[in-house]
């Protein structure tokens, strides 16, 4: 009886332990069945205000950017990239849920951007790419700018920041709320205002008569700024050192996360206005802060590259660098910040969205030149994908997942078509070489007046292969394509859904 007695003792934690791993033997299977490759770790970086042009990789030559360069002779650059939208918040919106952010009916998604006393831009009951990355297994990270909102109502920035990046899919968050020329002038870690001195306060409005009401005012942190906000002096950041304190996030999250699967989205506040680069780039250029900001720019993805190395994970680490719309200015002396492109920043023309696009897995995915229409909106599906996750029925429902093809696969589903939509929420499609525009009068986005608005409506087409400076307005001489691209338009806005399922 004894030893019956000790062998059942023995045997119990055994068994334990045998159903365990079969458990986990079980669940490892389940996720390998899904995957027929081995999975990365993910690194997305979404540049601020970084046209087509900011690198030395498209072509510039008056800045230098040795990092963006070389992620891109070791990966693939894509030549025909698009923000899915011309301003900060709607493509962010979009490189979370992967849907086109005009299917929201909300300021800072249809058009505008988001105030610094905006709500939670997407519903915590959503689908989203961090979201599924974590329940695969990821440990999940959103680093730098946000600029999305938080709270149901309004941020409590004197209290819980709740719901946030926290409540979408990420385990963890650190950056600025809004733009670096928005109050608050503060950073956010996870759900509370860093640094913040309880008798001191944070007061934040962004309207005008509430403002004046409180007292508010435009002044925070060395400069006026958009908004009105009063108190959280101890919380206030530095400008100049915003990139630093990102990037420093940044190693220290590799770092700690080393030896598990990670997914770090890293939103740098580069090189958004005001344009304060620290003082190591301060003249760097020759042409001014923007362009110093791209230095700085690129010396943070050569932190993160140089730590990929460091800590041996550069093959297994899947690089993914873009920006959420292109430059704001189109000529820095001999510098041009969105190339050959027409327009800029909040404008439908090719220069307000056309963008770096840069794929890197070393030894994973061969490097080269790609000419395929692709989006900051499918980056979701493409970080799912390449993380073995199949997507539940129409979840990202607007995002293409290009990772079968950056492997290789000829066959692989690319889009035929993008939407993409102005800072004052009007829409282009493009298919092809084609780009069209129900009404020209608004191409100008945010710089379009009043009077341009009320006017009837021009449509445009232009072909980009022969025309990429978008001049010659085809639309007369070709009605078949120009009416095909319109219905095209109209069949995207009515589909809840566009991509491959
Ligand atoms: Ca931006």
């Amino acid at each position: 009886m004894t030893i019956n007695h000790k062998k059942t003792m023995q045997t119990k934690p055994l068994r334990f332990l045998c159903s365990l791993c079969s458990i986990a033997i079980t669940t490892w299977f389940s996720h390998a069945a899904e995957t027929s490759h081995q999975t990365p770790n993910i690194i997305v970086i979404l540049a601020d205000d970084v046209g087509w042009g900011d690198a030395g990789c498209y072509g510039a030559t008056k800045v230098k950017t040795p990092h963006i360069d070389r992620l891109a002779r070791e990966g693939q650059r894509f030549l025909d990239g698009h923000a899915s939208a011309a301003c900060c918040t709607p493509t962010r919106y979009s490189l979370i849920t992967g849907q086109y952010s005009w299917r929201q009916n909300a300021m800072g998604l249809n058009k505008g951007v988001a105030a610094g006393d905006s709500p939670l831009l997407i519903s915590p009951s959503m689908t989203t790419a961090p979201g599924l990355l974590k329940q695969a297994g990821y440990q999940t990270a959103m680093i730098g700018k946000w600029h999305l909102g938080f709270g149901v109502d309004r941020p409590d920035y004197n209290g819980e920041l709740h719901p946030g990046p926290l409540e979408i899919g990420f385990h963890e968050f650190f950056g600025i709320p809004a733009t670096n020329d928005r109050i608050p002038t503060v950073f956010v870690r996870n759900h509370r205002v860093v640094g913040l001195d309880a008798s001191d306060p944070i007061h934040v409005s962004y309207d005008k008569e509430e403002a004046q009401k409180l007292g508010l005012s435009p002044f925070a942190a060395g400069r006026n700024r958009i908004g009105w906000g009063k108190g959280g002096k101890s919380a206030w950041w530095k400008d100049a050192d915003i990139a630093d304190t990102h990037m420093r996030e940044c190693i220290q999250f590799l770092e700690r996360n080393q030896n598990r699967k990670f997914f770090l989205m890293f939103t740098p506040h580069d090189v958004h206005a005001p344009t304060i680069p620290h003082p190591r780039f301060a003249g760097s250029s020759g042409l001014g802060n923007r362009t110093d900001m791209l230095h700085e720019l690129d010396a943070s993805i050569g932190a993160i590259l140089q730590t990929l190395d460091r800590l041996n994970l550069a093959k297994d680490t899947l690089v993914i660098y873009s920006s959420d719309n292109g430059a704001y200015v189109t000529d820095e002396k001999d510098h041009k910040p969105n190339g050959p492109y027409r327009g800029k920043k909040s404008q439908l023309w090719e220069g307000g969205h056309r963008v770096p696009f840069i794929t890197r897995w070393l030894g994973h995915i061969s490097s080269g030149e790609r000419k395929e229409l692709v989006s900051t909106i499918d980056i979701p599906a493409t970080i799912c994908g390449a993380a073995g996750v199949k997507l539940p029925q129409n979840a990202l429902p607007d995002s293409y997942n290009l990772f079968p093809s950056l492997r290789g696969e000829t066959n692989a589903p690319m889009r035929d078509h993008l939407v993409v939509m102005s800072g004052t929420g009007h829409l282009a499609l493009r298919s092809g070489n084609w780009k069209y525009m129900p009404n020209l009068n608004l191409a100008d986005g945010w710089q379009a007046g009043k009077n341009k608005q009320d006017a009837p409506a021009r449509p445009a087409l232009y072909d980009l292969a022969k025309d990429p400076g978008e001049s010659q307005n085809l639309f007369s001489q070709q009605v078949q394509v120009a009416k095909k691209m319109a219905d095209l338009l109209e069949k995207t806005r009515a589909q809840p859904v566009t991509r491959p399922q």
